[in-house]
């Protein structure tokens, strides 16, 4: 969710503190691997072990530069574009392990999910990204059109007869008002479908947390921000998005 700058501190902490003590742990391990398997490399080629050693610190100091840098972008300062696209896929591969060592320490998954939203949203924002709204793709989840609403609106939004049942009356008035494209996606399948069909210069995703943080990592490079949605039924069932704060974040992104 974004909220105020100082709001946001804890949550973004929390997901970078989690990946650095991830990439401390990867590094450990491979250090150990390195030890235990060195006298069996130098059996193979003398300069073996040299040259796997060699390869592990290398990949332990860009993943940690990666790391560093996505602080930077966090805390507003330069950055160096050569970590930016492997950042991502760094995050897929810590996350797991920043997940059973959060545990550890009693920290839900979901929180860590919503920390790295936080994070994504707040480089996207100091990023400066503005583009013009019809070249904004909004996606929401099926889950936020009321549960027992007879039209389908999935295909296509304009089913929708905005009842003031749900959000997604709101968020279509919204889209006819500012210009911007309204989808309704069922999953993260038909989502990337509708990104590459749009064509989006940038997207806006309402969401879950763990449905944001696939999403956001699915689109890239292309810049996505998101709003988490509000679950007042449990997950999946009746869900709402606090409308005044999707108006807020597209006063910034929309030229
Ligand atoms: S606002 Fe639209 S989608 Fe929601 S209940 Fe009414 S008709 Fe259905």
């Amino acid at each position: 969710m974004l909220q105020s700058l100082e709001a946001l501190r804890p949550k973004k902490r929390l997901f970078l503190g989690l990946l650095l003590a991830s990439e401390f742990f990867v590094a450990l391990t491979l250090y150990g691997a390195w030890l235990i398997c060195c006298p069996g490399l130098a059996n193979i080629f003398e300069y073996l072990p040299a040259i796997v050693g060699a390869l592990f610190i290398f990949v332990s100091t860009f993943s940690f530069g990666a790391v560093c840098n996505m602080v930077l972008a966090v805390k507003g300062l330069p950055t160096l574009k050569l970590f930016h696209r492997y950042s991502f896929a760094l995050i897929k591969f810590l996350f797991p392990v920043a997940v059973r060592i959060g545990k550890i320490f009693g920290i839900k998954r979901r929180q860590i999910e919503g920390s790295f939203v936080a994070v994504s949203n707040l480089i996207f924002m100091k990023s400066g990204i503005k583009v013009p709204a019809t070249r904004l793709l909004v996606l929401s989840p099926h889950c936020l059109q009321l549960s027992n609403c007879p039209h389908k609106i999935t295909r296509d939004p304009n089913n929708c007869k905005r009842c003031g049942g749900c959000n997604v009356g709101d968020l279509m008035k919204l889209s006819e008002e500012l210009g911007f494209t309204f989808f309704v996606a069922t999953g993260g399948t038909l989502a990337r479908q509708i990104v590459k069909q749009k064509r989006p210069k940038a997207v806006l995703a309402i969401a879950c947390e763990r449905d944001l943080m696939s999403g956001i990592q699915d689109v890239y490079p292309l810049p996505a921000v998101g709003v988490l949605n509000i679950r007042p039924n449990g997950p999946c069932n009746n869900t709402r998005v606090d409308m005044d704060e999707v108006k807020r974040v597209l006063s910034q992104i929309i030229e």
